[in-house]
């Protein structure tokens, strides 16, 4: 127990006086499992609430001790469990969304992240609630769109992480295309636009990205900056072939799309889609597409995602900026 208390001291401590979080935004990721020495436990905190994931089963046993330390981080209102529904079902685990200290969280909550709102709804949301894990790559296209964007093409928007940014920030984009098939992502994207005021710039595509690419492609659409922000393609060994050619022919739709010297940050969030293999696929899709590419950058999870040395696979998060002849 005490082994226990430390390490979610020590999380708490490592966000809140070293990365200095609550400079940057209210929400982010207290808890990174094998990254904070704690397996099979995620937290994240949104303001003044706690949401706790759990992916094993041992952690969940343990849940009394986890919510009295995390109870007594100051500030803390309220603690949720939200447990992911394939996460819960491999460990034997039920399903649960509920209160476990302190006050419910409220069904709205508004994040803020750089300066920008983001509305949170929990109990629908993925994830916790939010890509947190994202919030430096959304600033990292700040630095490299500044000289005339005009077209972007945000695919896999979720509630407008990126779209929103853009939309805020670039003021020379003329239309950002945000797809996504989740029909409540999109109607809080558009929220989100009128809560940071964002010029009327951002159109909404509902459905799937391979079918709606597929169709810009045969109407010649053509994009100066795409942001390309998939699904976990590969969640298991077993899918690895069939998720690598999936990644494969998407970038392969994307990369017909840019014109020549535009940009495009192209993501992964699939554990055994490793940089080695990242970079074949992609050079792979670049190739069939008759197109040359170049990395500019590559980026990963920020700090309050870190990674144990001795499980290499809690880096998940992989967003190359390629820029494309
Ligand atoms: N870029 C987002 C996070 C994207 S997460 C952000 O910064 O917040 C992946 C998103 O892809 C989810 O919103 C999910 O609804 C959507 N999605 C999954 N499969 C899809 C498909 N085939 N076509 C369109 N959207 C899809």
């Amino acid at each position: 127990e005490q082994w226990l208390r430390k390490r979610i001291q020590k999380a708490v401590e490592y966000r809140e006086n070293f990365l200095k979080m609550s400079q940057y935004t209210n929400s982010y990721r207290l808890i990174h499992s094998e990254g904070d020495g704690i397996p099979g436990l995620i937290v994240d905190r949104y303001g003044e609430y706690l949401v706790l994931q759990f992916s094993c089963l041992a952690l969940e046993r343990l849940s009394n001790i986890l919510v009295d330390e995390l109870a007594k981080i100051p500030g803390i209102r309220g603690i949720i469990r939200k447990d992911d529904p394939i996460m819960a079902r491999m460990e034997g685990m039920e399903c649960q969304y509920t209160t476990l200290h302190g006050e419910s969280i409220p069904e709205e909550f508004i994040l803020e992240e750089y300066g920008l709102k983001y509305k949170v709804r929990f109990r629908k949301a993925q994830k916790t609630g939010f890509y947190l894990d994202q919030r430096e790559n959304r600033q990292l296209i700040l630095k490299y769109a500044q000289n005339g964007v005009e077209r972007v093409l945000d695919a896999f928007c979720y509630t407008g992480g990126f779209s929103i940014t853009m939309a805020k920030h670039l003021g020379s984009i003329r239309e950002i295309l945000a797809i996504d098939s989740s029909e409540e992502a999109l109607k809080l994207l558009e929220e989100n636009a009128q809560l940071n005021q964002c010029p009327p710039v951002i159109r909404p595509l509902q459905g799937n990205v391979f079918a709606h690419l597929d169709q810009l492609w045969g109407e010649g659409y053509i994009f100066d900056l795409a942001v390309v922000d998939p699904p976990k393609f590969i969640p298991n060994r077993r899918s690895f072939e069939r998720g690598f050619h999936g990644y494969k022919k998407l970038n392969r739709y994307v990369f017909r799309l840019i014109r020549p010297g535009g940009l495009v940050l192209t993501c992964s969030c699939s554990q055994m889609m490793d940089d080695h293999h990242f970079v074949r696929m992609l050079a792979e899709a670049a190739g069939e597409a008759g197109r040359e590419a170049v990395i500019l950058e590559k980026r990963y999870q920020p700090p309050d995602h870190p990674v144990n040395l001795a499980c290499p696979e809690g880096g998940y998060l992989k967003a190359y900026l390629l820029k494309i002849y």
